[in-house]
């Protein structure tokens, strides 16, 4: 029996095989292919808690390191009902060529808990979180791997990460998980950066395509922590959001949304976003199909297949989720004249700007909020002409010019150190 069986869901088999297709083009070393395909590290844990009824649940919690060679690894932790191994090592496997591609001097990692957050009480949710952090604690750590938020975590979630850790060591440790409060250690601009990372790379995508954002109209399919960020920040640079959606479906008006207003009726009223009235209702696969300068995809992964691909009718698929986009609807979308800024590059600014909330930790000297900004944009945009300087010299989708980008300097990070004993 193949001793990572587990392993073998179509997530996982996705990442391998972009990896597979990217370290055939390169030409990767052999040897190379073998250790980058498995991850490094993976740890399964049960997270037993007592409900608030009195009876006691077990949950299965997981975290993967893909690869650490660059330096600590880094991923967020996600809680979600269809968490299971095979997702957690292929998201760990992304952040390892999204953070090299950016230059962060990290590895990649993830983690989970298979779980509906919104069904626990806060208190349950709270002991869910602490028992988790205790169970994968020897794996994490400042210098070790630094987890963040993910779907269906937030800055609350990380904060008693951050505290489960620092009780054990008996000291504060604020440099043990980004996405954190501002009042242990977290950034200024952390919250949005993954959605203005989207926004900045879609900018410089409109550039290169001679396309003007006053022209632009935007679909935002999710409407969470990347979805809603990138909605306002998109519409705030004059942008059109002519949709946006979340599980139950979206909100479209083809004149624009008043996203202001959304915003306040959802996020701070708490309104279904049906219940806002704001727009025409319609289900996810149609918005998906909305005729459009820029689709966002910033809901879960394998929104984009095969099956849909040849009715999406935008200029710029902006990948703001992980893996949103099969690797058999890639030639489809590129066929169509679609322009796609993959999920690694896309989606790095959160990363990013994790990336600064550890510098600070770690220097206990913090940043203005302009000083993020203008790093971000600087770190983002320079990942992306990168990638479209190599696409265009190497003739190769944006898709493969990120991952072989991301997957040569990890490359050579393995070929300096070599293979021990
Ligand atoms: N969960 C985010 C991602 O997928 C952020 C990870 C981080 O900041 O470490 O990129």
């Amino acid at each position: 029996m193949n001793p990572r069986n587990e392993l073998d869901t179509p997530m996982f088999r996705l990442a391998v095989a972009q990896f597979d297709q990217a370290a055939e083009l390169m030409g990767l070393d052999r040897n190379l292919r073998e250790r980058l395909k498995l991850p490094d590290r993976s740890l399964i844990v049960s997270v037993p808690i007592r409900m608030d009824s009195g009876t006691v649940k077990v949950f299965t919690g997981y975290r993967v390191q893909h690869d650490s060679a660059r330096g600590p690894s880094k991923g967020g932790i996600r809680y979600h009902p269809d968490v299971n191994l095979g997702e957690v090592a292929a998201l760990a496997m992304w952040m390892t060529w999204k953070c090299a591609l950016a230059g962060l001097p990290y590895g990649g990692a993830k983690g989970g808990v298979r779980v509906a957050p919104e069904q626990l009480s806060s208190a349950e949710l709270q002991r869910l979180t602490r028992r988790y952090a205790s169970e994968i604690f020897p794996m994490i750590g400042p210098d070790q791997d630094v987890p963040a938020p993910d779907v269906g975590t937030d800055a609350q979630v990380m904060a008693w990460i951050m505290d489960t850790y620092s009780q054990q060591v008996g000291y504060a440790v604020p440099g043990v998980v980004t996405g954190k409060p501002l009042s242990i250690g977290g950034s200024l601009g952390r919250e949005e950066a993954t959605g203005r990372g989207v926004v900045y790379v879609t900018l410089e995508a409109m550039r290169h395509l001679n396309l003007t954002i006053d022209q632009a109209t935007v679909v935002v399919q999710g409407f969470g922590n990347v979805g809603s960020h990138t909605a306002r920040i998109m519409h705030e640079a004059g942008a059109k959001v002519i949709a946006v959606s979340d599980k139950t479906g979206g909100l479209y008006r083809a004149g624009g949304l008043d996203i202001p207003m959304l915003l306040s009726r959802y996020q701070a009223e708490k309104q279904p976003l049906r219940d806002t009235k704001l727009g025409e209702w319609m289900t996810n696969e149609e918005l998906l199909a909305l005729p459009c300068t820029v689709l966002v995809p910033a809901a879960l992964s394998e929104q984009i297949t095969m099956d849909n691909a040849a009715r999406i009718r935008c200029r710029i698929l902006a990948e703001g989720a992980n893996g949103p986009t099969t690797l058999d609807a890639d030639p489809i979308l590129t066929d169509q004249g679609v322009f796609i800024i993959p999920d690694i590059l896309a989606n790095s600014g959160g990363v990013i700007v994790s990336y600064f909330e550890w510098v600070q930790d770690a220097q206990r000297f913090f940043w203005k909020a302009t000083d993020i900004q203008d790093r971000l944009h600087e770190i983002i945009t320079t990942a992306f002409q990168r990638t479209i300087e190599f696409s265009t010299r190497r003739r190769t989708s944006m898709r493969m010019a990120a991952l072989m980008n991301g997957i040569d300097h990890v490359a050579q990070a393995h070929l300096s150190r070599g293979l021990y004993p």
